[in-house]
C-alpha cells in the first residue's frame, strides 16, 4: 500500500481525495441534483479552492469529502479509504482523526470556553486531560488568542470565533483541512490572518480544500474548481498563487475590540 500503486480502495497513496462520477441528489418532492457527475483528485499536499455561485453545490461537496454526508452515486476515496463502503462509525472515526473541518458559521459549543472548544475533539483520543489542555492552549496561542482562553464564544468577536474554530479543526493534527467559506463572516484583516495560517499549513505538507466566493481568496490556492449548477465546470490552474509572508506576526486583535 505504498508508493503510487492502486490500493484495494482504488485510491493511490499520493492522492488524498479521489472523487469519481459523484452525484448527490436530495430527495424532496422535486429531487434536487446538488452535484452531478463530479470527478477530480486532490493530490496529497495540494492547495485547492472551490468557487461557484450560491447554490452551485460547494457545501454539498465539502460535506461529502468531510464524511458528514455520503454520495447518492459514484465513488469517493479519502486517504485511501472508499468512504461509500465505510460504516457510519468508521466514517466518524476517519473524520475525527484525519480531517479538520472549518465551517462558515464557526459551529462552536456556546457553553464551552475557547480552550474547552478546541480541546473537545481530543476527548476521543488517548490523551490525558493536561495533554489536551496544553495542546489546545498551544493552538490558541498560534492563532493569536492566547489571552482569550477562558472566553465563551459570545464573548469573542466573529474573527476571534473563526480562529477558535480553526484551532479546533487542527487539534487532532489532520492531514486534510476542509474550510467552507472560512473568511465569509470575518473582516478583511482577520481574513488575511486566516489565509496566512492556511499558507503555513500548506507549506507544512497538509492538503487543503477551501470554498470561497472571493477571487482574491481563491487565488491563494494552486487550482480553483469552478462549480456551476452542481457540475464541475472547469479546473483553473492559478499561475502564481498568493503566498502571504509567514513571518509577519499575528495581530492579536485585528478588529480593534
Ligand atoms: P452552495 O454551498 O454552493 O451555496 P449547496 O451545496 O449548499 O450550495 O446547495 C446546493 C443545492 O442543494 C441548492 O440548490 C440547495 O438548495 C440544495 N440543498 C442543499 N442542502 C440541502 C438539503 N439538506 N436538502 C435539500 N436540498 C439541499
Ligand atoms: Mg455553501
Amino acid at each position: 500500500m505504498s508508493g503510487s500503486t492502486e490500493t484495494g480502495a482504488g485510491g493511490a497513496a499520493d492522492v488524498a481525495v479521489s472523487v469519481r462520477a459523484v452525484d448527490r441528489t436530495y430527495q424532496l418532492a422535486q429531487p434536487v441534483h446538488a452535484l452531478r457527475d463530479v470527478s477530480f483528485d486532490l493530490p496529497r499536499g495540494s492547495y485547492t479552492a472551490v468557487m461557484g455561485p450560491s447554490g452551485s453545490g460547494k457545501s454539498t461537496l465539502m460535506n461529502l469529502i468531510g464524511c458528514l454526508d455520503t454520495p447518492t452515486a459514484g465513488r469517493l476515496v479519502v486517504n485511501e479509504r472508499d468512504v461509500t463502503r465505510l460504516s457510519e462509525r468508521e466514517r466518524t472515526r476517519l473524520r475525527g482523526e484525519e480531517i479538520g473541518f472549518v465551517f462558515q458559521t464557526f459551529n462552536l459549543m456556546p457553553r464551552l470556553t475557547a480552550l474547552q472548544n478546541v480541546a473537545l475533539p481530543m476527548v476521543a483520543r488517548d490523551a490525558s486531560r493536561s495533554e489536551r489542555t496544553e495542546r489546545a492552549r498551544h493552538l490558541l496561542e498560534q492563532v493569536g488568542l492566547g489571552d482569550r482562553l477562558d472566553h465563551l464564544p459570545n464573548e469573542l468577536s466573529g474573527g476571534q470565533r473563526q480562529r477558535v474554530a480553526i484551532a479546533r479543526a487542527l487539534v487532532n493534527d489532520p492531514t486534510l483541512l476542509l474550510a467552507d467559506e472560512p473568511t465569509g463572516n470575518v473582516d478583511t484583516k482577520t481574513g488575511d490572518t486566516i489565509m496566512r495560517l492556511f499558507s503555513e499549513l500548506h507549506a507544512a505538507g497538509n492538503t487543503l480544500l477551501v470554498v470561497t466566493h472571493e477571487r482574491r481568496i481563491g487565488e491563494h490556492a494552486d487550482r480553483i474548481l469552478h462549480l456551476l449548477d452542481g457540475r464541475l465546470e472547469r479546473i483553473e490552474v492559478v499561475e502564481s498563487p498568493r503566498r502571504p509572508a509567514v513571518e509577519a506576526p499575528i495581530d492579536d486583535d485585528p478588529e480593534g475590540n
